[in-house]
């Protein structure tokens, strides 16, 4: 393993095109704000790039923070062992005042998603339970959708041999390097036209789907027939959105799907996945899920159902859904084919929904409800997230009217 890969296989005019997207699309960083960036140390050909356009954006102070794989797996390995209890919670108190004074974030993704299989999952999971607990006045700041954030992704060395397992390190490189290009619009002349086209369409599916008000989606398909009630008074977002500091920007880059929120105690039916799901180093295959009045009663996998499992007890709002989104089979990462083994990239494959969490930017005036308030509209309250792919060229939807009256949304995994 190198700690700093040979950039030679990535295209450096595409990587700077990503640059510039990332500040002027992704963050729509202001003249005089700060910025706080994460990164893999193997991205630092992008975080020089991205440092560069920010400041000639006229950015304030530009703080970067970079991982290290070798070092994270280091204290796996020697670290002691009540360490996993704990977190640096006075470099996320610092963050979380940072948000506070209006510095934007950018998080860069890179890292081998299979860095931690081969560690004891109880200190993976103490370690992450540990960081969510520390991060959480932070992460409400993200959530809440205070300040204009981003995150776009760097083609690691070892995630790339993770998605091209039978190249050369090199070719991988250079796959994932396009493919990342190619899904984050960078590969035209032109990105910052071709996003500003990308966000109209987008603005227009939701713009429709908002003026139809639907009581709930029916999806069907085989292995599928599922009645997701939506919550009331929800909202579908989808690509640009404004934050609460007033910027408007693209938190995720790429970005395919329009999303919203289901009602918590409105799902019923049963449902199966369309692609696997990578977590936390688990690969979990064929997931047939039954859901009663909102709640996953009965749960099976092909692969990785253990993991499932654990994850769907880790409390109360596992076992609910917290988003619903939709994406169109013939969407450019669909069609590539690729599983990346990372959500940024892979729910924007497919329809999918999530477990866990809602977000309260989904629902009309969403910045303005207390958490019982959004819970009484049928928000989902959990400390997980997580989506699973649900979408293929099979499956249809209709829209259902508070009536019973049915409008096609999608006909054999296509906008209707
Ligand atoms: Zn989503
Ligand atoms: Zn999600």
């Amino acid at each position: 393993m190198t700690m700093l890969q040979r950039t030679s296989s990535i295209d450096p005019v595409k990587l700077d095109r990503l640059a510039q997207v990332a500040v002027k699309i992704g963050l729509q960083l202001q003249a005089g704000q700060d910025l706080f960036l994460t990164a893999p140390v193997a991205a630092l050909p992008l975080v020089r790039r991205i440092v560069e356009h920010a400041y000639r954006a006229g950015a304030g102070l530009v703080t970067p923070i970079l991982s290290d794989e070798e070092i994270t797996l280091a204290r796996y390995r020697f670290g002691p062992d009540a360490s996993f209890d704990r977190a640096p919670n006075w470099l996320y108190e610092g963050v979380a005042k940072a948000f506070v004074g209006n510095t934007a974030r950018l998080a860069i993704v890179g890292d081998n998603p299979m860095l931690l299989a081969q560690e004891d999952p109880a200190k993976v999971s103490r370690a992450n339970k540990a960081n969510s607990v520390a991060y959480q006045p932070a992460l409400e700041k993200i959530a809440g959708f205070d300040i204009n954030w981003n995150i776009v992704a760097y083609p690691g060395t070892a995630w790339a041999r993770e998605v091209f397992p039978g190249d050369e390190e090199d070719v991988a490189v250079t796959k994932l390097a396009d493919a990342i290009f190619a899904a984050s619009r960078v590969d035209t002349d032109d990105p910052i036209a071709a996003w500003a086209a990308h966000n109209a369409a987008l603005r227009a599916r939701t713009a429709w789907l908002n003026g139809q008000r639907f009581q709930a989606l029916h999806f069907s398909g085989p292995g599928t027939d599922l009645m997701v009630g939506l919550a009331d008074d929800h909202e579908w977002q989808g690509g640009a959105s404004t934050a609460k500091n007033g910027i408007t920007c693209n938190p995720n880059i790429p970005t395919e799907e329009v999303f919203t929120t289901p009602h918590a105690r409105r799902v019923s039916g049963h449902v199966r996945s369309t692609k696997p799901l990578s977590y936390q180093g688990t690969l979990i295959d064929e997931i047939a899920v039954r859901f009663e009045e909102g709640r996953i009663v009965e749960a099976k996998a092909a692969r990785g159902a253990e993991v499932l499992n654990k994850v769907l007890d880790t409390d109360e709002g596992a076992r609910r859904l917290g988003e619903v989104a939709l994406v169109p089979n013939s969407s450019p990462i669909s069609k590539s084919g690729i599983l990346f083994y990372n959500t940024l990239f892979d729910e924007n494959a497919s329809c999918h929904i999530a477990l866990g969490q809602c977000y309260s930017k989904c629902f009309l005036d969403g910045g303005k409800l207390t958490p019982e308030e959004i819970a009484a509209k049928g928000g989902n309250k959990s400390f997980i997230h997580i989506d699973w792919m649900i979408g293929s060229g099979e499956i249809d939807i209709d829209g259902v009217h508070a009536d019973g009256r049915r409008v096609p949304v999608f006909r054999r995994g296509e906008w209707a």
